[in-house]
């Protein structure tokens, strides 16, 4: 059974020599338990913060230990009741080959088309985007709903959920590549690169109107540029922080503090955080009610960054949060 484990911690961007990869003989179920095998490993940011010892929602990886991680697996031995061999699960096993379960946590996915989809506009990224938008950002008809990262797992299904709500929805995305398929794949009104220059003055024209939601998940130079359009009782659901992550430092340039809390007192915005599975797990199941037939129907569209074998799993991380993923990334361990 090979596996990643955390070998150090990271001081900025991870690099490979933060993972090790180790084996270990490939365990055997007791009573009550079920031997899983990875098919599918999802890459998340999040998974930054599990490699830092910084305080957070969920505690960190230990040293030594398999790095933590969604999974689609397939049930390959068991002595539990509620699990076959052969059938496939969602389970947190993280990042290694095999792995045992005494059930705990899995979520059955029965005869799903295309497993892969548990981990992306099906699974976590898109149950994040459905909950962080539609409960949080409370999106209106006729109203200008603005998302960053919009190429990427949550920020497409963001953009295409508030398109069907009738709204107006401007991407911002790394790339003319990203920003074309954001619009023409997608159905967003416009997408804005962001490494290219004068972002703040091209998103005022893009929003005529201003800044109904703003869908938060970078942070950085792109909250500035959103920060001064946002309108009266704009919306900001807080997902992600993508550009932080492997910050060491404070950014350069004055406190911005000031001028963000003076325009939530001046707009009266409700800026709103949320850990998707601890507010709305209970949730999951409507979400999948909604989420199954626009997807099977093609209102919701997806593309998956696919890369092979458990070796490319540190690299993968890596290039996710330097932008290289272009849709929701994964590694494709076995058929
Ligand atoms: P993506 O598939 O969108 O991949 C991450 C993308 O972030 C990159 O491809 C890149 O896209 C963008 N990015 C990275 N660095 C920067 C930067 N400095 N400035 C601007 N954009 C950057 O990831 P996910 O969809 O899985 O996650 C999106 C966000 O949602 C993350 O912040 C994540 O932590 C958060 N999240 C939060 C959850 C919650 O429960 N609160 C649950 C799931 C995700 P580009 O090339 O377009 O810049």
């Amino acid at each position: 059974n090979r596996r990643w484990v955390l070998a150090s911690r990271p001081v900025g961007e991870p690099v490979l020599e933060n993972f090790r990869l180790d084996q270990q003989p490939i365990p055997e179920p007791q009573a009550g338990q079920l031997l899983l095998q990875t098919l599918y490993l999802s890459i998340d940011p999040y998974m930054r913060g599990r490699m830092s010892e910084a305080k957070s929602y969920a505690p960190p990886v230990a040293l030594g230990e398999v790095m933590v991680g969604g999974t689609v697996s397939r049930v390959i031995a068991s002595q539990h009741p509620d699990y076959a061999v052969g059938e496939l699960v969602m389970a947190y096993t993280g990042w290694q080959e095999y792995a045992l379960s005494d059930g705990n946590g899995l979520f059955h996915l029965g005869e799903l088309a295309q497993p892969s989809l548990a981990l992306g506009v099906l699974g976590m990224p898109g149950f994040t985007a459905y909950m962080g938008l539609l409960d949080i950002g409370q999106p209106q008809a006729g109203e200008t709903v603005v998302v960053a990262a919009a190429s990427g797992a949550v920020g497409a299904v963001v953009g295409q959920l508030a398109k069907l709500q009738g709204c107006r929805v401007v991407g911002i995305a790394g790339g003319a590549e990203k920003c074309r398929y954001v619009v023409e794949e997608l159905g967003f009104d416009a997408c804005l690169d962001h490494k290219a220059p004068e972002l703040p003055a091209r998103l005022a024209a893009a929003c005529p109107q201003g800044i109904d939601v703003y869908f938060e998940n970078v942070g950085g130079k792109v909250f500035d540029a959103v920060l001064p359009l946002l309108n009266a009782k704009a919306r900001v659901p807080v997902c992600g922080l993508i550009a932080h992550y492997n910050a060491t430092a404070l950014p350069a340039g004055p406190d911005r503090l000031p001028l963000l809390a003076a325009t939530l007192l001046k707009q009266r915005i409700r800026m709103q955080g949320f850990i998707i599975f601890d507010d709305y797990g209970h949730r999951y199941g409507e979400f999948l009610q909604q989420m199954g037939p626009w997807v099977a129907e093609g209102k919701i569209r997806f593309r998956e960054d696919r890369v092979r074998g458990l070796e490319a799993a540190p690299q993968a991380l890596i290039g996710v949060l330097r932008g290289e993923n272009f849709g929701k990334c994964m590694v494709h361990l076995a058929d």
